[in-house]
């Protein structure tokens, strides 16, 4: 791959380091934004700015945070016995679209994958013991995606969580195989959600 001067290839090379983006991609992403007025360039830095600048990782539960903590985690009529846990922010929002659930959400921020090097201490694991403590949770429901990785993940903090006395129920089936949360429609998810079972030994 050819180099280009200082400031053309810095901004491959950092359009390079996003997910998904091979180098060809990013050569072409680098070669649009030098194509358009600046003006519309700079929507695009200012709209990094902001989110870098007003948003954080609510503390409590790992979702998105404009405040001190999410806007769930914030609201008191949201029932804090039921956790759903998922591994992104966007799966929060796939699992409100359903209407089916009020109560809480835990983001582990990812999902166990041995190829990527991602084991639990990459997660927010050891923060979802904290749902757990006495008179905390009586229900987790693990709502990680229905392929290998999300499957793993399930296993893992089924094991964990199990032996400390709390019911553990993971989403149905039904939803496609290998598949992620986002792109089941809500309703198959309302199902899934609702056909939760008891994981067993
Ligand atoms: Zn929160």
């Amino acid at each position: 791959m050819s180099s280009y001067a200082g400031p053309v290839q810095d901004l491959i090379d950092e359009l390079g380091r996003l997910p998904g983006v091979g180098p060809k991609s990013a050569q072409r992403i680098a070669f649009h934004l030098l194509k358009l007025p600046k003006i519309d360039a700079l929507r695009l830095a200012t709209a990094i700015a902001e989110v870098k600048d007003k948003v954080t990782f609510c503390p409590r539960c790992f979702n998105i945070a404009e405040g001190a903590e999410c806007s769930i985690c914030t609201d008191s009529r949201r029932d804090s016995t039921v956790i759903c846990v998922v591994e992104e922010p966007r799966d929060i929002v796939s699992v409100e679209k359903t209407g089916e659930f009020r109560g809480r959400y835990h983001v582990l921020q990812g999902a166990i994958s041995p190829i990527e090097g991602i084991g639990p201490d990459q997660l927010k694991v050891r923060e979802l013991l904290t749902w757990v403590d006495p008179g905390g949770a009586t229900e987790i429901i693990l709502c990680t995606n229905p392929n290998l990785e999300g499957e793993a993940t399930a296993m893992y903090l089924s094991r964990l969580i199990k032996p400390l006395g709390v019911k553990v129920t993971r989403i149905a089936s039904g939803l496609p195989v290998g598949g992620d949360l986002e792109y089941a429609d809500e309703l198959t998810l309302g199902r899934a959600l609702e056909g939760r079972r008891e994981i067993e030994d």
